[in-house]
């Protein structure tokens, strides 16, 4: 079977020119702008290479050095494209590299020796191609979970490209017939492929992109950055399994901010928000970075520590007194706030309903005893949820104390 390589390249570029048009149509629907500069890469690529196919050296050997330097500048807006789709600027420089230095080149080598210069211009190509799965390695583990292929399709491109080149070079020095090889048909092939691998790994990059932000968006509180109650318990359901197998107890808390409704009615909703705020804060700021909270309600917050119930009991009376003293003050002046914590403990493996719903009964108490304290539930036997819910309150609740840190 013989094929055509102008067909060959020709086929390439189609492919290439409907990849390119169907990046852009999603960049602009998405408002994305890698994927824009992705598009246009790859239309610029297509259109030198059907230019370069169709006229070949025709016009000269000044016109086919300028469209061999449109394909670099393409070759480069791949690569820019990975940096701004990490949140890089662009580098124009380093775009622009590659023609520069193909211009240089031209000027320099003999238009004759052909070899030479196909040597110079797969090396270009393949600096680019590296550079790119070097940008897409460096921030894999930020982007991507399984991000081989985003590493791999680059590097085999630029394989692929040198390879024969340099073994050409080796073996066949002085062939003449070398540039006309079967190679330039290979490379044909290896175009369609190559173009339609780096489509793939992108999209594979734009869709886990676009999962995190949307589970970001349905696991966390907007207004205080933390979790909420959906991530929360998530993430707790994770930390508990892990502490379960290593044998270790689990201690709950639920801090609720006293006397809330009373902040709005007299500061207003969003001097409300900048005490939960605050508070949030001042959660974060006294737990560790092991530990986990959330805002599991309007002004109910919920920490998981891998810690022991007196060990819980000292972390929340530091947070109790952190937001006593913290001097809240909003635009109309300073605001008296205080909070009342409910702390449960379980061994290894309790469910976290369970937990909450003691918690909930320790706080319940704390509330009733009068507020700014915390209070403890008994040690958390793992039962159904449906045992620890607040009207049979007096039974779960066996200490309730203030405690002094
Ligand atoms: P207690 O000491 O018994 O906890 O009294 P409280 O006033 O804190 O509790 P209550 O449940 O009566 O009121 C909670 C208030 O929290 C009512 C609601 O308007 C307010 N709230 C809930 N979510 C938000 C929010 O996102 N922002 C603001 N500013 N207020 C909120
Ligand atoms: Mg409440
Ligand atoms: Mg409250």
């Amino acid at each position: 079977m013989s094929l055509d390589n102008i067909t060959l390249y020709l086929v390439a570029t189609m492919v290439a020119a409907l990849l390119g048009a169907m990046m852009m149509f999603v960049g602009r629907q998405e408002n994305s702008a890698a994927l824009k500069w992705w598009g246009t890469a790859y239309l610029i690529g297509a259109a030198s290479v059907a230019l370069w196919a169709v006229t070949g050296d025709r016009f000269g050997p000044a016109v086919s050095v300028v469209l061999n330097a449109m394909g670099f500048i393409a070759c480069g807006m791949v690569w820019n494209a990975a940096r701004v789709f990490h949140g890089r600027n662009p580098t124009w420089p380093g775009l622009m590299l590659g023609a520069f230095a193909w211009f240089a080149v031209a000027a320099i080598l003999d238009p004759a020796d052909e070899t030479l210069r196909m040597t110079v211009g797969a090396g270009i190509v393949s600096g680019y191609a590296v550079l790119t799965a070097s940008e897409l390695w460096s921030e894999r583990r930020k982007s991507v979970k399984r991000g081989w292929p985003a590493f791999a399709v680059p590097v085999l491109h630029g394989c692929a490209l040198m390879m024969p080149i340099l073994i050409g070079n080796f073996l066949r020095p002085h062939d003449p017939m070398f540039s006309t090889s079967i190679w330039v048909t290979v490379f044909a092939v290896e175009l369609v492929l190559y173009a339609v691998g780096t489509v793939f790994v992108i999209f594979m990059l734009v869709s886990e992109r676009a999962l995190t932000v949307h589970k970001t968006a349905a696991t966390v509180d907007p207004l205080t950055g933390l979790l909420n109650r959906r991530g929360f318990a998530d993430a707790c359901a994770r930390v508990i399994e892990r502490e379960a197998r290593a044998r270790r107890p689990v201690t709950v808390m639920i801090f609720d901010i006293d006397h809330f409704k009373s902040i709005n009615d007299r500061f207003g909703h969003p001097a409300g928000d900048e005490v939960l705020r605050l508070f949030a804060n001042v959660v974060v700021s006294n737990l560790r970075v092991s530990d986990l909270s959330g805002r599991i309600g309007g002004e109910e917050f919920a920490a998981l520590l891998p810690c022991s119930l007196e060990e819980g009991m000292l972390v929340s009376e530091r947070v109790r007194e952190a937001f006593e003293t913290s001097g809240v003050v909003i635009e109309d002046g300073p605001v008296d706030t205080t909070v009342s914590v409910g702390v449960a403990g379980g061994p290894a493996g309790t469910d976290l309903d369970v937990l909450l719903a003691s918690a909930d009964t320790a706080l319940y108490q704390a509330k009733r005893s009068g507020r700014n304290r915390v209070a403890a539930a008994a040690e958390v036997v793992p039962l159904s949820p449906d045992h620890w819910r607040r009207p049979s309150a007096p039974r779960a609740v066996v200490r309730s104390r203030p405690v002094v840190a």
